[in-house]
């Protein structure tokens, strides 16, 4: 890949700051690309331990490292708080959801992985067929500054669970909270071979040189753009990934919904983490007999909400930019603002902003703001909605209220995982699978499809006895084989029934 920025002097080192002061977080190595094959190195090594342990003790150290972070999860959230500027109790329902990944895929991955026997056929029937999952070796885990530990984690855990190990590249913006998360694995298992779960620090060059190596695969979170080159250059060694991409996640608003209730969710979901979530809600679809008092209770649920207080600041200067590009260009193109408005930029901080009548063609409709902004519409009928809110090159989650057809409707959403009259209730269930389409990515991480994404798909014939006069993949094949194998199609497959 490109850009090598990693190929500097050996002793650069990677910074973080805090969002909001602008001070030193933390100092890093930042590791060269030579490094990063080293990592991958010592993962290979410990690879050949870690796959052969029986899963229960593979459970045992992932359970210990969930204990290990609760034990220091304080330390944990000042350090996201810090590198990444949310509230600590925000982080701290990070943590939880993360703590759900790594028991869900602790106690699952014997059964994910265990062996299936499936029926060999007729004409196969002296064989014993079986499906088999193993480990890939060792898988690549690259993460976004957003969810510093969530995010990563839902790929970690279960990578490891399933036999695998693990080098993971934690965002630029967020290393310490990714070296933590790795050293209390570390911690936790003192017993446990170097390389189990190590990790690479660096900025996007380093990302690269890890796609770029002897990795089985590539797991990576972050944006649209980044997923693209992560996927072409993967495709040189032909290395499989998977890509957790961006959004641009609708609401929709029936005229059978709780409208108060729904103006809550949707206040949170866009405005938490100050807009900067993969699955935040940017877009809302209303039906025109409840729009006005949609409008009205999202107002009242925003009223005192500001930066700085109920979410943190913008985690990268460049986020704001994006942000005020979408509100200028939205507000120039026709629509109005409900919430905020211009006055709400105040970096590194965004107060809430609802807009309202902005062109469905317009960016800020189309690309992901990841911001505090949510574009509001009114629309006749649900009909209309679900056209609208399939109307985005994005796929990743939705949010549906209605009280009677909440299913039904979130059924006709092009996209990979739905919450019905709950903001975002699915990324709190580990057994879900989680992943998008389109522009979102592909692939799943958590549940059992994510367990399964971090295996090998095995199949085993076994002969178990010959049977005489019918062996067809053999030179002394005769005319009575063929005969048995005629009278045998004809009895299998000569009638439609
Ligand atoms: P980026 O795509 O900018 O970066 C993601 C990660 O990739 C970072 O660790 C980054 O390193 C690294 N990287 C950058 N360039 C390369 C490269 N050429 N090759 C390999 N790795 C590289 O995303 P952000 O960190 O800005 O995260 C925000 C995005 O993530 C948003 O679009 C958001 O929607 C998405 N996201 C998706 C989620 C999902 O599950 N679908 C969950 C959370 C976020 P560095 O930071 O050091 O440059």
């Amino acid at each position: 890949m490109g850009e090598a920025d990693t190929t500097a002097a050996p002793d650069r080192r990677l910074r973080s700051l805090d969002p909001a002061t602008g001070n030193l977080v933390a100092e890093l190595p930042l590791h060269a690309p030579a490094e990063v094959g080293e990592a991958v190195h010592r993962a290979r090594r410990a690879a050949e331990y870690w796959s052969e342990l029986p899963w229960q003790e593979r459970r045992r150290a992932l359970l210990r490292w969930a204990a290990h972070l609760v034990r220091d999860a304080d330390a944990l959230c000042a350090l996201v708080h810090a590198e990444n500027g949310k509230p600590a109790d925000d982080a701290y329902l990070e943590l939880a959801l993360a703590l759900g990944h790594i028991r869900w895929a602790a106690r699952h991955a014997g059964r994910a992985v265990a062996a299936r026997r499936v029926a060999p056929g007729t004409l196969m029937a002296n064989f014993q067929a079986r499906v088999e999952r193993r480990p890939l070796g060792v898988v690549g885990v690259i993460g976004p500054w957003n969810y510093p530990v969530n995010t990563p984690i839902g790929s970690i855990a279960y990578a490891l669970a399933a036999g695998n190990t693990v080098v993971f590249k934690p965002s630029e913006h967020t290393p310490a909270v990714g070296r933590f998360c790795v050293e209390a694995f570390t911690a936790a298992n003192p017993g446990l071979p170097v390389g189990v779960l190590g990790a690479v620090f660096g900025e996007g060059g380093t990302g690269a040189a890890l796609v770029a190596s002897a990795v089985d695969l590539i797991a990576f979170t972050g944006s649209a753009a980044t997923g693209r080159k992560v996927m072409a250059s993967a495709a040189e060694r032909l290395t499989p990934v998977l890509l957790e991409l961006g959004g641009k996640d609708p609401v929709i608003v029936a005229a059978d919904a709780d409208v108060e209730s729904a103006a809550e969710a949707v206040a949170w979901g866009a405005m938490s983490n100050a807009g900067q979530t993969c699955i935040g809600v940017e877009r809302v679809y209303v039906e025109r007999s409840v729009a006005g008092r949609f409008h009205a209770a999202l107002r009242d649920e925003l009223r005192d909400i500001r930066a700085g207080g109920a979410y943190g600041p913008m985690t990268v200067p460049e986020q704001v930019d994006v942000v005020r590009r979408h509100l200028v260009g939205a507000l120039e193109a026709g629509g109005t603002a409900l919430v905020g408005g211009p006055d709400a930029l105040r970096p590194p901080y965004i107060d809430p902003i609802v807009l309202v009548d902005v062109p469905e063609s317009h960016p800020a409709m189309q690309e992901e703001t990841f911001g505090p902004l949510v574009v509001v519409r009114t629309v006749d009928d649900v009909e209309q909605a679900v056209q609208l809110a399939n109307g985005t090159r994005f796929g990743l989650g939705a949010t549906v209220f209605s009280r009677r057809h909440g299913l039904a409707i979130a059924r006709r959403l092009r996209c990979g995982t739905v919450s019905v009259n709950a903001m975002l209730a699915y990324a709190a269930i580990p057994a879900l699978p989680f992943g998008g389409m389109g522009d979102s990515g592909f692939g799943r991480i958590h549940g059992l499809e994510g367990l399964h994404a971090f295996t090998r798909t095995q199949a085993l014939a076994r002969r178990r006895f010959p049977i005489p006069g019918m062996t067809l993949p053999t030179f002394r094949r005769g005319p009575g084989t063929m005969r048995l194998l005629r009278a045998a199609l004809n009895r299998l497959h000569g009638h439609a029934r």
